[in-house]
């Protein structure tokens, strides 16, 4: 695969350094039929750092993911082999079927139909918590 030849897909830019990765379980982009890059560590132009996802296939980000893990990325839907939209991700207020709750004596983890929800309780500081069991999302290590 070309990487920088993409016709009609979406690329992930300006991902911080070691959530390349994450961003691509997260996203079950591993399911995805097509061509997946993930480029870490690349140079970015004003010289730091970055990890882009590059995606050969239109298809729908689940932008509460994208904001959720890395809201200062970039999304690029590339059209005809232009940048036809560029948008990044707002940090969402809730979270369905993203993270699980790891607390045992959780009721979701007794009922296992029951989506883990997580709500935004601290926007600066972006915590998370279990909507049942107020426990707090553990934050993603890099
Ligand atoms: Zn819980």
């Amino acid at each position: 695969m070309v990487i920088d030849s993409i016709r009609d897909g979406i690329v992930i830019d300006h991902i911080k350094t070691g959530l390349g990765l994450e961003i691509y379980r997260l996203l079950k982009l591993g399911k995805l039929d097509c061509q997946v890059a993930i480029i870490q560590h690349a140079t970015s132009q004003k010289g730091s750092k970055k990890d882009v996802i590059k995606i050969d296939s239109p298809i729908e980000i689940d932008l509460d993911v994208l904001g959720y893990l890395d809201p200062g990325c970039t999304v690029n839907v590339i059209r005809d082999s232009k940048v036809a939209e560029k948008y990044h991700p707002a940090i969402p207020e809730t979270l369905t079927g993203v993270i699980s709750c790891k607390n045992p004596r959780c009721i979701t983890s007794a009922e296992s139909d029951l989506p883990h929800v997580f709500r935004l309780t601290d926007k600066d500081a972006q915590v998370y918590r279990c909507i049942y069991c107020e426990t707090m999302a553990k934050k993603i290590k890099i």
